[in-house]
């Protein structure tokens, strides 16, 4: 349906407290009209999509006198400014942890959600603020949704308004259900999950996130998206993130975990917070240790540039792979996929199916198993994972919150 352009230009000009003019260029440009004009204040933003042009009023009667053809006084777009983004974090300045680096290069290159587990002290934040860095830049079309998103939220800078790079968002623990996934009184306002979109949403303390709160990222985690029931229908926000949960492994938590003083009872009942259907979706499980003066004495920590070459060429084998089947990451393919069209040899899996025997690994498991076993091939070069990268893929699996 093709609104009038009178009917487009007045909706504009109502919406300018929204700072929306992102998604109303976009809104007219998808209706098949060839220009769309906006509030001025939100020109700069509205002129980054292409395919409509877009000019700005300050007041109806401007739009007026221009339609009936006299001296125009709309406001033309300046050139698009890529909004300057802080210098990311880089993996550089991290001592130690090698295992932990290794694991966010892998979650990097699949696409995998991880859970660090360890207890303060052990840079388990400081890690995870480093995985958008390594993540490639946004698609156009990804950085139109983000800045979309952002748009609508309010948080984006006036001047230079296009978010380029996959955002990293960490709410507290103490945050509200309508800040996680969005709502509020009037219209709905994108939450957390969906500002993280294409990007990085970081638990910190997540076994301190109310039960109902980790439960409402199951829909976001499982289709992508969020719907926000609404007195006047629903809202449907994209909201699909990388997800990472870090959490002390007991309620005390000291530095060191020789001094904790929690029963094997308490320890294990803080972890079980973390619903099975939500660690279902989390396919790298790693301990953190505490950092000695020996393990940070090793070799020169590698910058954040060099692995992200690394993890570039692994998600292009990937994409080339799944591109029939309209995956992009490892972590987005189904257990049966895995299992049957995709099977590994028997060679390669025996490991894994004398666990699935014995118990010692679930189905689920095994599938998440597959998965990150794919992510290993795909940053060796190779074309299908061996059983070595079985075996390494199933020391990502923590047995006490798996
Ligand atoms: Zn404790």
């Amino acid at each position: 349906m093709v609104e009038s352009p009178i009917a487009t230009i007045a909706a504009a000009l109502q919406r300018e407290r929204r700072r929306a003019g992102l998604s109303l260029a976009e809104t007219a440009r998808r209706a098949g009209l060839r220009r769309a004009i906006v509030p001025t204040a939100v020109l700069p933003e509205a002129a980054l999509v292409t395919g409509v042009e877009v000019l700005g009023a300050d007041t109806l009667a401007d739009v007026l006198n221009w339609l009936r053809g006299g001296e125009s006084t709309l406001v033309q777009p300046g050139d698009p400014v890529p909004l300057t983004e802080p210098p990311a974090l880089d993996l550089a300045d991290v001592l130690g942890q090698p295992e932990a680096r290794w694991a966010l290069e892998v979650a990097a290159a699949g696409g995998h959600n991880v859970l660090l587990i360890g207890p303060p002290g052990t840079g388990k934040t400081m890690l995870a603020r480093r995985l958008p860095g390594l993540l490639p830049p946004l698609t156009q079309d990804q950085a139109l949704e983000v800045t979309a998103i952002h748009s609508v939220a309010g948080t984006l800078h006036a001047e230079s308004p296009l978010v380029t790079t996959p955002p990293f968002i960490a709410p507290h623990h103490t945050a509200s259900k309508a800040a996680l996934v969005g709502g509020g009184t009037g219209m709905a306002k994108p939450g957390v999950i969906s500002k993280a979109h294409c990007g990085v949403l970081l638990l910190d303390e997540a076994c301190e996130f109310p039960p109902d709160r980790l439960d409402a990222l199951r829909e976001a985690l499982e289709d992508g998206e969020i719907r926000l029931g609404r007195r006047d229908g629903v809202v449907t926000y994209p909201a699909r993130f990388q997800l990472v949960l870090a959490t002390n492994p007991c309620p005390c938590a000291p530095p060191r975990e020789s001094d904790c003083t929690c029963t094997p009872f308490a320890r294990r009942r803080y972890i079980a917070r973390l619903s099975g259907p939500l660690l279902d979706r989390v396919d790298l499980r790693i301990r953190m240790r505490p950092v000695t003066a020996m393990s940070t004495l090793d070799v020169k920590p590698e910058p954040t540039a060099q692995v992200r070459e690394r993890v570039r060429q692994a998600r292009e084998r990937a994409m080339a792979r799944w591109s029939t089947e309209g995956w992009v990451t490892n972590a987005e393919v189904p257990g049966p996929y895995l299992r049957r069209k995709f099977a590994l040899s028997r060679k390669a899996t025996a490991l894994l199916d004398r666990g699935l025997t014995t118990g010692a690994v679930t189905a689920r498991g095994a599938d998440r198993c597959l998965r990150v076993a794919w992510t290993l091939a795909d940053l060796a070069g190779l074309d299908h994972p061996q059983a070595d990268h079985v075996t390494a893929a199933l020391e990502f699996r923590d047995r006490r919150a798996a």
